[in-house]
């Protein structure tokens, strides 16, 4: 199946100017980069975007974080692209990331872990409407 999702360079990984190699290992691993944009969203904005856990411990961290410098928002496609970009991506936590895989290769910390990706096709859609509408 051919599927879209979003993925998001987050502020550790644009200061350190690593959206060029982020974007070729998209494309080297066969995925499209339909659309693309760099912005800087609000504490309120970040709130919105990841108000499924705003019950969690580290919500306000989390959205202080994802606001607090540039970041480029992404649609990716392709062939299982939510659950492949899932893989490259590699766990939240960059410590237990497998070798070869985003987060193992440019996360920081468990906070500032590089990338974002959608966890399912159907949130794909809303987290893609949320920064392309
Ligand atoms: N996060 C954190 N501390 C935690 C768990 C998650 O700071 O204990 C952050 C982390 O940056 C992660 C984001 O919250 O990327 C969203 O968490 P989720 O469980 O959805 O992880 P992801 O889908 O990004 O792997
Ligand atoms: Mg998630």
């Amino acid at each position: 199946m051919i599927e879209q999702t979003l993925s998001i360079i987050k502020p550790d990984a644009v200061e350190r100017k690593l959206d060029k190699e982020i974007k070729s290992f998209f494309k080297k691993n066969n995925i499209k980069i339909l659309k693309s944009k760099k912005i800087k969203i609000s504490k309120e904005e970040a709130s919105e975007f990841y108000k499924v856990h705003q019950s969690k411990p580290f919500y306000d961290k989390l959205c202080s974080y994802l606001s607090s410098g540039p970041i480029i928002a992404m649609i990716l496609e392709g062939e299982n692209v939510v659950s492949k970009n899932r893989q490259l991506m590699g766990a939240t936590d960059p410590t237990k990331a497998e070798e070869g895989t985003l987060r193992k290769m440019y996360g920081i910390s468990i906070d500032k872990n590089s990338v974002h990706g959608s966890d399912s096709v159907e949130n794909g859609k809303i987290e893609i409407n949320f920064f392309f509408k």
